[in-house]
């Protein structure tokens, strides 16, 4: 090539650096009914199903899938987390999924609330990207998937003959978790006792009405075998918490009162341990940005999560390596999981080994 004809070449465009995606993601939001198996009711609640919010974030021949579940308490719901995310579509369509951590800063920039919304989109994200990647999300983590704990089951408050059959459905969970904080406290625990004798953990939902009374019925429940209890009291109320917590022996865990990252700093004075949820905080990367402030502050980590399908458990599962206690059976609550992920073996989190979030449809699942 002479110097005439290399300046009359076509200037072939240089590659710009790591810009390996092409062409707009399709993004679809959807709502799904998650019909439970048994009526769920906590002091909060009581219901028969519940509706969750699902995004399927699709580019270069990936699907991303993430679920957020709205929380009432927090004033969120299915529809609002639709609207708030569908309001950012045509930002969210001209974003790079690569830099996953710059395009969530900008969602929590853009979106006010409904976390069970970024939370979804988020879990999409990772989904694709650890997909694209080839690993299965713990392993971009750099985890060990042997690491991950044992998870309790949830029985909901309910009569005594209910709760017997719940407990002996969970014949192969070595840990309960029992909601309290309604009057019939003494006859749901003795329920679950004449069944079994294995530890319990407890879950007041902020159900009790006094210091006092807290101080008297987790001194009672420590004697029935719980290992330890979640929000005792209303989640503004931290000033009696100190005064509990040097009446009582057993740990005292945060969950309504801790959300965000945030707050972690704030209640770690009150609190022995914090109740993390990928639905509250809005995403893995916020959940664990709760879990590492936790843990330099000294305080014990449970991973929790809502009523939920396989999508936001087995997400939230795939951090679990970095907890000490897991609270993940909300899948396991619900009729019609559309998908498998994460699998209990004897009350142990299994992950799966492929990659992404490692989500299959479930065979015959509408
Ligand atoms: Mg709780």
């Amino acid at each position: 090539m002479n110097r005439r004809t290399f300046l009359s070449a076509p200037v072939f465009a240089v590659p710009l650096a790591a810009a390996p995606s092409s062409g707009a993601p399709a993004i679809e939001t959807r709502i799904r009914r998650l019909r439970l198996r048994h009526t769920w009711t906590t002091v909060m609640s009581s219901s028969e199903y519940r509706d969750t919010f699902f995004v399927e974030y699709s580019r270069d021949g990936i699907t991303g899938i993430g679920e957020g579940a709205p929380i009432i308490r927090y004033r969120e719901s299915a529809e609002s987390c639709r609207a708030a995310l569908e309001s950012i579509r045509p930002w969210l369509v001209g974003q790079r999924p690569e830099a996953f951590v710059k395009l969530m800063d900008g969602v929590f920039r853009r979106i006010e609330g409904n976390f069970a919304a970024k939370a979804a989109l988020d879990i999409a994200l990772l989904d694709w990207n650890a997909q694209k990647l080839g690993v299965p999300l713990w392993r971009w983590f750099g985890l060990d998937r042997n690491d991950a704990p044992l998870t309790t089951f949830s029985i909901g408050i309910d009569k005594a003959d209910v709760i017997r059959q719940k407990v002996r459905e969970a014949e192969d969970f070595p840990v309960l978790k029992i909601k309290v904080g309604l009057d019939n406290d003494e006859e749901v625990i003795a329920a679950v006792r004449s069944v079994t004798r294995k530890p319990l953990r407890v879950d007041a939902n902020e159900g009790f009405r006094s210091k006092e009374e807290a101080v008297e019925k987790i001194n009672w429940l420590e004697k029935q075998g719980v290992e330890f209890i979640e929000q005792p009291l209303p989640a503004a109320n931290l000033e009696d918490m100190n005064w509990i917590r040097k009446r009582v022996h057993i740990p005292v865990f945060a969950d309504e009162a801790c959300l965000h990252p945030a707050d972690v700093p704030r209640l770690a004075p009150y609190f022995d341990g914090v109740n993390v949820k990928v639905d509250k905080c809005g995403g893995l990367l916020e959940a664990k940005r709760m879990i590492e402030m936790a843990r330099s502050l000294g305080l014990k980590v449970m991973l929790g999560c809502m009523v939920s399908s396989s999508v936001a458990i087995t997400a939230a599962a795939h951090l679990s390596p970095l907890v000490d206690y897991a609270d993940l059976d909300g899948n396991l609550l619900i009729a019609n999981d559309p998908y498998e992920g994460v699998r209990v073996d004897k009350g142990r989190l299994i992950l799966p080994d492929r990659p992404g979030l490692g989500l299959r449809p479930r065979p015959g699942a509408a």
